[in-house]
């Protein structure tokens, strides 16, 4: 049952992750991602059902149109991917716990606790599949779209309020669930407003020093969405590991041979991209780092 579920996951997420890539091409272009049917970018020929499986036509016509020969890029297989692999990667944790409780109940309140899982992962795939959306929107376009990142923020806060709520209402020291809603509400709303202050205040910084534009108003609300999901110290966990990555890619990129000096040395790095990886790698072992990480420093 662990398995089957997962590996159902699994394929909803390559499903949905075939559907981000049409999305991928046609927002920035401001196209309809409902029509017309999926074409090659290149020559517009449209494509056959058996070309639209995901990542297995990919491979079949390794990355190539079929009609044109035009390369179409890595990205359509590693969004697929990204999406499957942690759709997956989630449903087998909640469902471990769901075969858990077969057993005969050990407390009265875990089905409700098993409820409040269930719910909550259905709210990590959408995380997931936003944070995808926005990073490869950031590296392709330099873009973070506000209708993506603000019920990113709405929709992360109603659902770990409603999460942390409900799990300390049924747990076994027990709280009015209405006063544990309004104590995690204050607290997130506080955790979020400091994760965009964070980043508007580098962005002020970097104005000051060097009288130009260095973080967008983007990265702001890409942080707070974070935060939503997060909490403060997994935002801020996720933008230290951005902050690494974009560091040693930009060292990279300095040391590697330029191709094309010009755009390489005004090339913007997209710091959303490196803020949604981060962001990934904190939601999955987040606990794990900060504990890993206090016990090293001896707290
Ligand atoms: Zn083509």
């Amino acid at each position: 049952m662990q398995i089957l579920g997962t590996i159902l996951a699994g394929l909803l997420g390559l499903a949905f992750g075939s559907f981000l890539n049409v999305c991928l091409s046609r927002w920035p272009e401001g196209e309809s991602v409902v029509r017309p049917r999926s074409h090659c970018r290149a020559c517009g020929s449209e494509l056959a059902w058996w070309e639209n499986v995901p990542v297995a036509s990919w491979l079949a016509l390794r990355g190539r149109c079929r009609t044109c020969g035009s390369w179409i890029g890595a990205r359509y297989v590693l969004v697929e991917l990204a999406v499957g692999v942690l759709w997956a990667y989630q449903a087998w944790g909640v469902l471990a716990l769901a075969t858990a409780s077969d057993v005969p109940a050990i407390s009265p309140f875990l089905h409700w606790n098993l409820y409040n899982s269930l719910a909550r992962t259905l709210a990590w795939f959408l995380f997931y599949w936003l944070v995808i959306a926005l990073a490869f929107l950031d590296a392709e376009n330099l873009w973070l779209p506000d209708w993506l990142t603000i019920p990113g923020i709405v929709i992360g806060f109603a659902s770990t309020v409603i999460y942390e709520a409900v799990g300390i209402s049924y747990s076994d020291a027990p709280l009015p669930l209405q006063q544990t809603a309004v104590t995690v509400s204050v607290q997130l709303a506080i955790s979020i407003t400091a994760a965009a202050a964070l980043i508007l205040l580098i962005r002020w910084i970097y104005r000051l020093v060097r009288r130009q534009e260095g973080l967008g108003l983007g990265d702001a609300k890409l942080m707070a969405m974070l935060a939503a999901w997060l909490g403060l110290p997994g935002a801020l966990l996720a933008f230290f590991i951005g902050v690494v990555l974009g560091g040693a890619v930009a060292a990279g990129m300095l040391v590697l041979p330029k191709r094309d000096s010009a755009a390489w040395g005004t090339r913007r790095l997209p710091l959303g991209t490196f803020l949604c990886v981060g962001g990934v790698v904190s939601s999955l072992w987040g606990t794990a780092i900060v504990d890993a990480y206090l016990r090293w420093a001896g707290f």
